[in-house]
């Protein structure tokens, strides 16, 4: 049954993944998400759902439009597997419980985050406002149905969350601008998407997000100019290592804060 479960929640993933696609192509462009319908970026042909079947149409169709042969990106069929994976992921881990379908919820706003920071060095407040939108639910489910994430938290845990996730960053904004007297150390759109994902999350899941985004942003930027691909004075987006950051906390946090305190206690 399990499997069964698994495999139904990939396909919900992959079908969001489609929708998420066209998020990330017409949100930084100002577009309505709903309407015109979906059409090829290149000759404009309306697609239909046959078109529309996530990866299996670009497969099938060798990447190209079926009406003008224009090639189409792979990232369309890669944002729609890796949001049926994280789904299935998430479902391993939390089974069909409240926490899944919020980390479900919060994943579905942050890869967007990924690619149009990437794209565009954006956060758009159109995603902060929906993560915070539910947000609200999540606070106020979470007084009659605690969810796990907060580990017999108060009430309020997810409230102290979202002032941990964006005043810690705020005040991080605030000295490094400082220091180097530029304020592009950290983007403003980090600091807003940190108050949805602290609700989420609750304040000790959100420091160790945070954290986990900073190592593994150091991590690549290193990689990066070890591999001569960026110099030491171009910038990264953070974005996507925020998602990459809240993703491994769903999955480890808890393990991960563990292991912390019980080496800092063997050491006392
Ligand atoms: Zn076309």
């Amino acid at each position: 049954m399990e499997i069964v479960l698994t495999v139904y929640f990939a396909v919900i993933g992959l079908i969001i993944g489609s929708f998420l696609n066209v998020c990330i192509y017409r949100i930084p462009k100002g577009e309505n998400i709903a309407y015109p319908p979906s059409h090829c970026g290149s000759c404009g042909h309306r697609l239909h759902a046959f078109d529309l079947v996530p990866v299996f149409s670009w497969l099938f169709l060798k990447g190209k439009c079926r009406y003008c042969g224009s090639k189409i990106s792979p990232r369309y069929a890669m944002v729609e597997l890796m949001t049926g994976i994280v789904f299935a992921i998430l479902f391993k881990a939390f089974g069909i419980s409240l926490d899944f379908f919020a980390s479900a919820f919060l994943m579905s706003i942050l890869i967007p985050v990924f690619f149009i920071d990437l794209d565009h060095r954006i956060i758009p407040d159109e995603i902060v406002v929906t993560g915070l939108v539910a947000g609200i639910v999540i606070i106020v489910c979470n007084v009659f149905f605690p969810l796990d994430i907060y580990r017999g938290g108060q009430w309020w845990e997810p409230i102290l969350g979202m002032i941990a996730g964006s005043g810690t960053l705020l005040a991080i904004g605030l000295i490094a601008a400082k220091i180097y007297k530029t304020d592009e150390v950290m983007g403003g759109g980090d600091i807003k998407i940190f108050a949805p994902i602290g609700i989420f999350l609750g304040w000790k899941m959100t420091f160790l997000a945070l954290f986990i985004s900073i190592i593994v942003a150091g991590v690549t930027s290193f990689i990066l100019i070890i591999l001569k691909i960026k110099d030491r004075r171009s910038t990264i987006p953070f974005g996507p290592f925020i998602v990459v950051g809240t993703f491994i906390t769903y999955l480890f946090g808890w393990d991960i804060l563990g292991m912390y305190i019980d080496t800092l206690l063997s050491r006392m």
